[in-house]
C-alpha cells in the first residue's frame, strides 16, 4: 500500500506536462503553464487543455476549459489509458526516470515592494491569473481591444494578460479547492461575490513567475463613475509594475501607465510603470537602486509635475524624454513607426549601454 508521501513522490517523477508530451500532446509553454489539445474530447480549433506545471511537481495538474475534465497525474493516465487508480501507479512507476525530481524553479529574493501574501492568497491569484489568461483568449472584444492599442499576442502572453468574465472565479476556485475566503481578503471578491475585475483586462505583476498583484482596466473608454483602472485593493501596497525586467537594466524607461508599460514590453525595452503621478516615498526608494532611468511620464502637467519631482530628487540619474508628438508613450503603440519615433528621443544613456 502506497502511503500519500509515496504518491507525492511518484508524482514529483513524473511532471505532468512531461507524461502529456511522452504520450504525444503538443504543447506549448504559456506563462507557468502549458497548452495543447484536450485528448479527452474532441478539440478543435484553439486548445483548450491547460496543464499547470508547479513549483513543486508533485502540485501539477490539468484541466480542460471545454469539457471540464481535469485532475492529477495520476487521473491523467487514467483517463488515458482507461485504468484503475492502482493501474495507473504501476504504469508511472515503470515510466522512465527524468532528470530532475527537485522544484524545478528558483525563489527569487522579493522586492521591498512585495506584498507579503499568505500561500492560500497567492495560490488564489495564481488561479486567478490562469483563469482569466484563458478566458482573455476567448473574448474576441477584449482581444480587439487590446490588438487596437498596439498590444500583440507575444506580449500577451509573455505578460500573462487577461479578461475577467465576472461569473467563473468562484466556480473555477471551488474546483481548484482554493479558499473562497482567501480570495475575499485579497479583493478579487467582493462582498456579496461580485468578481472585483469584472469586464476588465486584467495585468498582473509578476516576480519569480508568479502574480503578486492585479490591475484591471476597463474594455474601451469607461462610462459614467466606472473608474478606468482598478487595482487590487486591501492589505498590501500598489506595487510598481515590471520590476523584474527593469532591475539591472542600465537604463530602464519611468513610465505613467499601465498601457504604456506594455506598449515598451512589446517593443523589447526595459520600463517600469508608476501607476499614477503621485511619486511618494517607497517609489523614490525603490528608483534609488537605478544608477540612470529615462522618464516619459504624460505630457500634462501632472506627468510634468511628477517628471520635476523625479529630476529634483535625482539629478542628471532622471533623464527626462520629451515625447515625439503625443500625449503618453502608448499613443506610439499601434503606429508602424512608433518604436522609432521614440528610439530617436532616447538620446543618452541608454543608447550607448544598450
Ligand atoms: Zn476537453
Amino acid at each position: 500500500m502506497l502511503s500519500n508521501e509515496d504518491i507525492r513522490a511518484l508524482k514529483r517523477a513524473n511532471p505532468l506536462a512531461d507524461v502529456a508530451s511522452r504520450r504525444g500532446l503538443d504543447l506549448r509553454r504559456s506563462g507557468t503553464s502549458y497548452v495543447g489539445r484536450c485528448p479527452f474530447h474532441n478539440d478543435q480549433g484553439r486548445p483548450n487543455l491547460s496543464i499547470c506545471a508547479a513549483r513543486d511537481p508533485a502540485d501539477d495538474f490539468f484541466h480542460c476549459f471545454r469539457c471540464g475534465v481535469g485532475g492529477d497525474v495520476i487521473r491523467f493516465v487514467r483517463l488515458l489509458d482507461q485504468l484503475s487508480f492502482r493501474e495507473a501507479i504501476t504504469r508511472l512507476e515503470g515510466a522512465p526516470a527524468l532528470a530532475s525530481a527537485q522544484p524545478r524553479r528558483a525563489t527569487l529574493p522579493r522586492s521591498g515592494s512585495t506584498p507579503g501574501w499568505a500561500a492560500p492568497e497567492r495560490a488564489c491569484l495564481a488561479a486567478a491569473v490562469t483563469l482569466y489568461q484563458n478566458a482573455l483568449l476567448d473574448n474576441g472584444r477584449a482581444l480587439g481591444y487590446l490588438d487596437s492599442r498596439g498590444i500583440d499576442r507575444a506580449t500577451i502572453e509573455r505578460c500573462r494578460l487577461g479578461y475577467a468574465a465576472g461569473d467563473e472565479l468562484r466556480r473555477y476556485l471551488a474546483w481548484r479547492r482554493l479558499p473562497i475566503r482567501a480570495a475575499f481578503r485579497l479583493g478579487l471578491l467582493k462582498p456579496g461575490g461580485r468578481e472585483t475585475f469584472a469586464g476588465r483586462i486584467v495585468v498582473p505583476e509578476l516576480r519569480a513567475a508568479q502574480p503578486i498583484w492585479l490591475i484591471g482596466r476597463t474594455v474601451g473608454e469607461p462610462g459614467g463613475d466606472t473608474l478606468k483602472y482598478l487595482g487590487l485593493p486591501g492589505r498590501g501596497r500598489k506595487p510598481l509594475l515590471g520590476w523584474e525586467s527593469a532591475i539591472g537594466q542600465p537604463c530602464p524607461v519611468i513610465v505613467e501607465s499601465v498601457f504604456d508599460w506594455l506598449t515598451l514590453v512589446s517593443w523589447g525595452i526595459a520600463g517600469l510603470a508608476l501607476l499614477g503621478t503621485r511619486v511618494r516615498p517607497p517609489v523614490l526608494r525603490s528608483l534609488a537602486r537605478f544608477r540612470h532611468f529615462y522618464v516619459a511620464l504624460n505630457s500634462d502637467q501632472a506627468g510634468q509635475d511628477a517628471t520635476a519631482l523625479l529630476v529634483d530628487t535625482f539629478g542628471s540619474r532622471a533623464v527626462p524624454i520629451a515625447l515625439p508628438g503625443v500625449k503618453d508613450i502608448s499613443e506610439l503603440a499601434p503606429l508602424p513607426d512608433g518604436r522609432e519615433r521614440f528610439l530617436r528621443v532616447l538620446t543618452w544613456p541608454a543608447r550607448a549601454a544598450a
